[in-house]
């Protein structure tokens, strides 16, 4: 087996020699990356090969695309492909396809490289690293032949990435045990789900009631001291440490409807390995460890979202137990209903007191495309974004598509057409804000009728509430002046506001440290999404460390992914993160 010293102290020669078939046919990889030495783990080298890569020019990356043999083609039944190559595909199963099976990949294949002029690529091994199944490759193939070219060969590079790490764990005796534990418990606790065919956890449920059982019995076989179920449905298990002091983390174990199985779990499972890691090892900390599994983030069920993490802020609001979902039952009842006692004197006490905790941290699947498209498995959040949402609806005069010159039109859709041009416009000319318009609707339209009235959605976010409010004043005047200009009227009502959650920059820096120490580049970047980091804000200093989502970082997605060797390396973040507290 190959060791990293051997790695980092030969020539350039012996570098590029003993890397040999990790990139398929294309040694220049090593070559360039030789220079990046020494490295401190394998991780470090897996993001410097990726960084030679996406350095390179065009015609380079397509070279080592097309250096890649077809799924189950020609050359594989030749027998012509590289060890790895043969290896992988058979693992995979397909050197066993069916008949039809395998005429569907020839005509995929055929029709791939028609629109592509590249070869499928897919790390077949999948980010488990146990194999896709055959129905789950055709099921990719037929989807990312689809693609927009541009994304579709940013996807085979980035699968090229992922074989190569595949690879690379086989050469160095690498395997990801604890990543690999972290997926397996996220795919079991996937399948306590409202939906046969999707995950859909929602609060109080009895699939969310199983989850967190299923939670509590794991948290119990990790060595957690103290574990329960509060007034709103939290699991929270302590590790207790030598001092009275903890550190708080967590995240939310409900799901949107048609969910990926890592959305807040994530940050559940990986400080519950910490944990049985120190447990195993009879290890106690100066500090103890509070791990909450939040019972309610998504806002799915009831209009209120964050329940879970408002209730330790001491922000929940008592009329929230009076709100109904879609079928009229209301919070308090749907509490009672899942055990809980759905009473403000039970749910008042969860208050934590913010001189008993060090601070709160959580762990999330990025949920975005920034990590995925840099090629880097982690990321130190810097803020969480403020926001303000709006429903709104400009009134114009519907009258004939065909007898109304173009001069006496009051056209709402047009108004609207031109709001949504200068938002995206402002949005885009400041750093790290965002700005959507992602519901648009002309009542009741037709083909030949100019739009009386044209509903639209504002969704504006950025990292700081001074830039927030900056955009939403922008972008309030400019509705104004046109609907002013057009001759049009407007109504505008708000429907969410919250604040920027700036990271604590003591805890920020905590993150980083314990990154650099797997040898890994910082990434520092905006959390677009609220968490429930942004609720424990408002009581303790917080930060949050990213996980890279695969499949372009889809989250609220079936398609969502975690490797299990990033998952690996956001609890070797976390140990760090707590060994050097714990040594402060
Ligand atoms: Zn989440």
């Amino acid at each position: 087996m190959m060791t990293l010293d051997q790695l980092n102290a030969g020539s350039t020669a012996d570098f590029v020699r003993a890397l040999d078939g990790t990139y398929e046919h294309s040694p220049w990889i090593a070559e360039r990356a030789a220079a990046f030495r020494p490295f401190k783990t394998v991780s470090a080298l897996k993001v410097a090969l990726a960084r030679v890569v996406r350095e390179a020019p065009q015609d380079e990356q397509l070279g080592l695309i097309r250096a890649h043999p077809e799924l189950a083609g020609k050359a594989a039944v030749a027998g012509d492909l590289t060890a790895e190559s043969t290896n992988e595909q058979s693992k995979a199963g397909l050197t066993a396809c069916t008949p039809e099976e395998f005429e569907k990949l020839q005509r995929l294949n055929a029709r791939y490289n028609e629109r592509f002029g590249f070869p499928f690529i897919l790390a077949v091994r999948g980010p488990r690293g146990t194999g896709f199944t055959r129905q789950e490759i055709i099921d990719t193939f037929e989807r990312r032949s689809r693609a927009h070219p541009d994304l579709e060969r940013a996807e085979c590079l980035r699968q090229i990435h992922r074989i190569a790490e595949i690879r690379l764990n086989d050469k160095f005796g690498v395997r990801p045990l604890l990543g690999e534990q972290l997926w397996d418990w996220a795919k079991e606790l996937a399948t306590h789900s409202e939906n046969i065919e999707w995950l859909t956890c929602t609060y109080a449920t009895p699939q969310h009631t199983a989850v967190a059982e299923q939670l509590m019995a794991w948290m119990h076989e990790c060595g957690f001291d103290d574990v329960s179920r509060d007034a709103v449905g939290n699991v929270v298990s302590v590790y207790n440490g030598t001092g009275d002091q903890r550190l708080l983390t967590g995240s939310h174990y409900d799901t949107v409807r048609r969910a990926g199985r890592f959305d807040g779990r994530l940050g559940i499972f990986v400080p519950m390995l910490v944990v049985r890691e120190l447990h195993r090892a009879g290890k106690r900390l100066p500090f103890g460890i509070e791990v909450v599994g939040f019972s309610e983030e998504e806002g799915q069920r009831y209009a209120a979202t964050f329940l879970a993490s408002t209730a330790l802020a001491a922000k929940f609001d008592p009329r929230w137990l009076d709100q109904r979902d879609e079928q009229g039952i209301s919070l308090g009842d749907a509490m009672r209903a899942a055990g809980l006692p759905g009473t403000m004197e039970s749910i008042r006490p969860l208050k934590r007191d913010p001189k008993r905790y060090l601070g709160f941290v959580e762990v999330h699947i990025e949920q975005g495309p920034v990590l995925d498209s840099l090629d880097l498995p982690l990321g130190i959040v810097t803020s969480i974004n403020g926001s303000r949402r709006y429903t709104g609806e400009i009134v114009g005069l519907a009258s004939h598509a065909g007898t109304t010159p173009m001069g006496q039109r009051r056209d709402a859709a047009a108004g609207v057409a031109e709001l949504i041009l200068f938002t995206e416009a402002r949005a885009a000319s400041v750093p790290d804000v965002v700005a959507t318009v992602g519901m648009l609707e002309v009542p009741s339209g037709s083909i030949n009728v100019i739009p009386g009235r044209c509903r639209f959605s504002l969704d504006l976010r950025a990292t700081t509430d001074e830039a927030r409010d900056a955009l939403d004043a922008d972008v309030l005047a400019k509705l104004a002046e046109i609907c002013q200009r057009r001759g049009l009227s407007f109504t505008l009502q708000p429907t969410l506001a919250a604040n920027a959650a700036p990271s604590d920059a003591t805890w920020q820096s905590r993150w980083e440290a314990a990154v650099a120490e797997l040898g890994l580049p910082i990434h520092r970047l905006p959390s677009g999404a609220g968490h429930d980091a942004m609720k424990m804000h408002e009581l303790l200093p917080q930060a949050m460390l990213f996980v890279r989502g695969g499949n372009g970082g889809i989250s609220h997605n079936p398609l969502e992914s975690v490797t299990v060797d990033d998952a690996e390396l956001a609890v070797a973040t976390f140990q760090r993160l707590i060994a050097a507290i714990a040594a402060s």
